[in-house]
C-alpha cells in the first residue's frame, strides 16, 4: 500500500490534495471556524484518534483509513485556514501587483 518511489506523482498528488480540499469545503459548510490553536488541536486530535481506531485494527480497510487520514490533512488544513490565515501571504491574487 505504500509508496515506494521517491519522486513525487504530480497526479497521484493531485487527486489527493483535491480530495482533501472537497473535505475543507465541506468543513467550512457545515462547521463554525477553529476559534483557537487550542481547539483546532482539538479537532485535529479528534481525527487522528478516529485515524489511529482504522489503523489499528486487524483487519484494515483501505477506504477507511483513507477517508480518515484525509479528514486530518483537511483538519491541518483548516487550523491553517482559520487561525492563522490572516498571516499566510495568498501565493496569487489577481488584485495584487
Ligand atoms: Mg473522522
Amino acid at each position: 500500500m505504500a509508496v515506494q518511489n521517491r519522486k513525487l506523482d504530480p497526479d497521484r498528488a493531485y487527486n489527493i490534495a483535491q480530495e482533501v480540499l472537497n473535505e475543507l469545503a465541506a468543513a467550512i459548510a457545515e462547521h463554525a471556524p477553529m476559534h483557537s490553536g487550542h481547539e483546532g488541536y482539538a479537532v485535529i486530535k479528534e481525527e487522528l484518534d478516529e485515524l489511529w481506531e482504522e489503523v489499528r485494527k486487524k483487519k484494515q480497510h483501505p477506504d477507511r483509513m483513507r477517508k480518515e487520514a484525509t479528514q486530518v490533512a483537511a483538519m491541518a488544513m483548516r487550523f491553517l485556514y482559520d487561525v492563522l490565515g490572516a498571516g499566510i501571504p495568498a501565493p496569487y491574487h489577481p488584485d495584487r501587483p
